[in-house]
Formats: structure tokens, C-alpha cells, sequence
């Protein structure tokens, strides 16, 4: 993997630079993990990457999910319909069609219409 001057996706609790690697996005994230201390009533189902939400903020714990990594390559990926997929575990958008056999029907047409675009 090519290194980069800049520190992205380093999972660290206190936030830091998300990057999705399939579209690039870059986001500053203030929180990484299951339960962000801005919002106790929540637990994700996975590590994901979040940032406050800069338009509403007061500490009323919203927030936006910006993205978490793919189970199946490790990959960072975002939140955008072309990048992943949740589905029990978040996969990016190349696993899944890889591994569309894997998902039930209904999940599989929304692969294949999403990895048309
Ligand atoms: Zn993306
Ligand atoms: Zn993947």
C-alpha cells in the first residue's frame, strides 16, 4: 500500500482524517469505535467511523456515520450507496458483488443495481 504524508483511517477513539478508499472521500471523523460518547444511547454493530454533526452540534448527540471497514478486504469504505453495504457486516461494494451468492435474493438485486452505476 502506497504511503500517504497524511494520517487517515487510524481508528483512533478520539478522531483523526476518515478516507474512503473506494471513492476517496475524505471527512474529519470525531470518533471511532461502537459507542460514541456523544451519543450513550447508541451502539453500532460494527467499529465505525463517526463525526459530529456540524449543523445541529449542542451536544445533543447527533451525528453522522461516515463510514467503517469491510470485513471481507479491510478496506475503509463510506456511508454512499456505491461504496458498501450493510448487511449484517459491512462489506464495500467489490465484495459484495464478488460474494453476491452469499446474500439473499432481495439483498442481490441491490447489489447488482448499485454496481451498475
Ligand atoms: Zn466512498
Ligand atoms: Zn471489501
Amino acid at each position: 500500500m502506497a504511503t500517504s504524508a497524511e494520517d487517515v483511517n487510524t481508528k483512533n477513539e478520539k478522531g483523526g482524517t476518515f478516507h474512503c478508499e473506494a471513492c476517496g472521500l475524505r471527512e474529519t471523523y470525531h470518533y471511532y469505535g461502537r459507542q460514541p460518547p456523544f451519543h450513550r444511547a447508541i451502539t453500532f454493530m460494527e467499529d465505525c467511523y463517526l463525526a459530529k454533526d456540524p449543523f445541529r452540534g449542542g451536544g445533543c448527540g447527533s451525528f453522522l456515520l461516515l463510514g467503517a471497514m469491510c470485513v471481507a478486504c479491510g478496506r475503509t469504505v463510506c456511508q454512499a450507496a456505491s461504496c458498501s453495504l450493510f448487511y449484517a457486516r459491512r462489506f464495500c461494494l467489490a465484495c459484495a458483488s464478488a460474494n453476491l451468492e452469499e446474500f439473499p435474493q432481495e439483498v442481490q438485486q441491490r447489489i447488482k443495481k448499485k454496481a451498475a452505476n
